[in-house]
């Protein structure tokens, strides 16, 4: 007969968490091998005491005791397992109407087998119907994030990137199964059910190698049964002119593979753009700070800035001051979405002469004599 774990740990059927380690501790240090050299009883014992804590120290597995009288790990071959002896909690119940998977009506005469199930999926946490992974999922997304540099962003680019994505095994195409016909289950001979004998008792139970169906599925060997593989693949990404920091590609179809069959996830890259050391960007909009002299700012002149395009003229007006800002219409970046492109603003930064000669130093002591005047007026008005 199978043991009574409540009555091995000598507790009661309600004893809480605790009395049960205590009196197991108490057992164990008792019976343990190490203080009886050479008593088998007390090696057997010690077994039935470390068998009987391990499941009534387990919620589920004591839960599964209480409710059905013994503990497996393996729900399908309940009973059948080391001890050698069958499980008597149900008196003559037909465990394989009990354990018989869903779906399978070989044994369906039972009519608690719903339940059972029931309180198996509670157990194992697995569906008995169609496993989870029979389900085409779609692949998932994958972020990349990609630095450009300020041209590459300005004028578009082709970029190669090295993407490592689950990709469809090309050897089972998805399906993660090996061609050809699956093999009869050697564990069964293809019957699907398996005889246990224990005792007097004989019972049959569905095939746990093969869940019943009686054949073992190929696996690919290419993607171990997965159907999908991990590569790195070179993917050619285009950047549009006119891309912009933070911007988000989709490249559609680049993620991961999905499963048997279904569609792949998307591949994200987000850019970030690395700065000039002269232009600034702002959206469509370019910003450039340029020195100015002081006779330039003072008589006016057209003077030679840099714009992404390369030199062009650019007409500031007497008494230019510093900060001043011009706008250079259509100078800016071409967006490719409006077709349209943005301004290119130029900040004036005037510059006092650094004067080492002394006609200079005259022509300035000239200067100051025709213009008297206190260029901080304004400000003591305010003081
Ligand atoms: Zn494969
Ligand atoms: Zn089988």
């Amino acid at each position: 007969m199978a043991q009574d774990y409540y009555q091995t740990l000598g507790v009661a059927r309600d004893a809480s968490a605790d009395d049960i380690r205590k009196a197991y501790r108490k057992l164990a240090r008792k019976h343990h091998p190490d203080l009886n050299p050479g008593d088998k009883a007390a090696e057997d014992r010690f077994k039935k005491v470390q068998e009987a804590y391990d499941v009534l120290s387990e919620p589920k597995k004591k839960q599964m005791y209480d409710q059905v009288g013994f503990y497996s790990e393996n729900g399908a071959a309940a009973g059948a397992g080391e001890k050698g002896e069958p499980h008597m909690g149900f008196g003559g119940f037909d465990f394989s109407d009990a354990f018989s998977r869903g779906g399978n009506a070989r044994h369906s005469s039972g009519g608690n087998a719903a339940d059972f199930q029931d309180i198996f999926q509670q157990w194992f946490g697995r569906n008995q119907g169609a496993p989870a992974a029979a389900a085409p999922q779609k692949g998932t997304d994958l972020e990349y994030g990609l630095n450009i540099d300020f041209w590459q962003a300005i004028k578009g680019t082709q970029v190669k990137l090295n993407i490592t994505r689950q990709e469809a095994c090309a050897t089972c195409g998805g399906t993660g199964t090996r061609a050809g016909a699956n093999t009869v289950c050697p564990e069964c001979n293809g019957t699907g059910n398996v005889t246990q004998q224990a005792g007097a008792m004989k019972f049959s139970l569905t095939c746990p190698r093969c869940d019943g169906t009686g054949r073992l599925r190929n696996k690919c060997a290419a993607c171990a049964g997965d159907g999908r593989i991990s590569t790195t693949e070179s993917v050619e990404v285009r950047i549009p002119p006119g891309a912009q920091q933070g911007s988000r590609l989709r490249v559609a179809g680049k993620g991961n593979a999905g499963t048997m069959g279904a569609p792949a996830g998307d591949l994200y890259i987000t850019l970030r753009v690395e700065p000039h050391p002269l232009f600034r960007r702002e959206g469509d909009d370019i910003e450039i700070s340029v020195p100015v002299r002081i006779d330039e700012a003072g008589l006016g002149a057209k003077i030679e800035v840099p714009t992404i395009d390369g030199r062009a003229l650019l007409k500031i007006p007497q008494g230019t001051h510093n900060g001043q800002k011009f706008r250079m219409r259509e100078k800016g970046v071409l967006n490719s979405r409006s077709g349209k492109r943005g301004d290119q603003i130029v900040e004036a930064l005037v510059q006092a002469p650094v004067v080492q000669d002394e006609r200079t130093k005259e022509l300035l002591r000239e200067y100051a004599q025709l213009h008297p005047e206190d260029p901080r007026a304004g400000i003591w008005v305010q003081v």
